[in-house]
């Protein structure tokens, strides 16, 4: 019942000086079909290191990794490369990632041609659905990227996250560098899409309030470890 489950994550880094950091400490996280789970906390606590093991881009020290209940932690090679196309992940600043001579049109419909093998029509349609499904016109395809708002870029990058259609989307402080108006827009257009696509999304975010608009359910952690988890709309009585 649960599309991906980690049981005992854990995960060490050797610092500068030698010593041996915990980034992340036996946390079990569970995300079902069709949920939002929303995990908040401070700078440093190890929500990115989480999302990295979860996305399958690196592999916990310890712990398991389940998806729709089938171990994936010691995938690698070609079944790694195309279980990653299930989780695609969606990061703050969507332009840094874009190639800066790619068009819009180009930039979402490249991990179609990384990963599928679609006709120039094919490619063509995928890109205008894609576009509409975000809410840019047709037309936005043969823009740049810089020349286009915060919004809109974050836009190009959901667009870009869902081409490969994922079943779950990883949402790394995707909305933190927008203005506030705007992250509701966003957060609103992921709510939607979840709907029209039964999408699974963790987002992660440091602002609880934020989180709290569309996760059902919230993990809060602290120095590595996970210190609640509840469901979204009793986030408030615990606080
Ligand atoms: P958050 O995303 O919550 O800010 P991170 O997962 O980025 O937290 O970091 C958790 C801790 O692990 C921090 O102390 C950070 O400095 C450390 N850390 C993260 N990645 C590495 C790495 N690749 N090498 C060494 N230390 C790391
Ligand atoms: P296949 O026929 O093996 O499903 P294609 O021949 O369409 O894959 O694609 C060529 C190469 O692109 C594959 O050998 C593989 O390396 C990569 N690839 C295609 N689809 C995926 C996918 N969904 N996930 C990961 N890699 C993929």
């Amino acid at each position: 019942e649960f599309i991906l489950e980690g049981k005992g994550l854990t995960q060490r880094y050797k610092t500068d000086t030698g010593c041996i950091l915990t980034a992340c400490r036996a946390v079990d996280v569970r995300l079902r079909k069709g949920e939002t789970l929303g995990i908040v906390g401070e700078s440093g606590c190890g929500k990115s290191t989480l999302l990295r093991i979860l996305a399958q881009l690196e592999r916990p020290a310890e712990g398991q990794l389940f998806f729709n209940g089938t171990e994936i932690t010691f995938l690698k090679g070609e079944s790694l490369r195309r279980h990653r196309c299930h989780i695609q992940m969606v990061f703050q600043d969507p332009a840094a990632s874009f190639f800066p001579r790619m068009k819009a049109g180009e930039a979402i419909t490249e991990p179609l041609r990384n990963f599928r093998r679609l006709s120039r029509q094919e490619t063509r349609d995928k890109q205008d659905e894609l576009l509409e499904l975000v809410g840019l016109p047709k037309e936005y395809a043969n823009r740049y990227p810089h020349s286009m708002s915060g919004g809109q870029r974050q836009r190009l990058g959901i667009a870009r996250a869902l081409a490969l259609d994922p079943d779950i989307l990883i949402c790394d402080e995707a909305t933190s560098a927008l203005d506030v108006s705007v992250q509701r827009q966003i957060i609103e257009l992921l709510a939607d899409i979840q709907r029209q696509r039964g999408l699974s999304i963790i987002f992660v975010c440091h602002d609880l309030a934020l989180v709290q608009l569309m996760a059902h359910r919230v993990m809060i952690m602290y120095l590595g470890g996970v210190v609640e988890s509840l469901p979204g709309d009793q986030v408030w009585d615990q606080a």
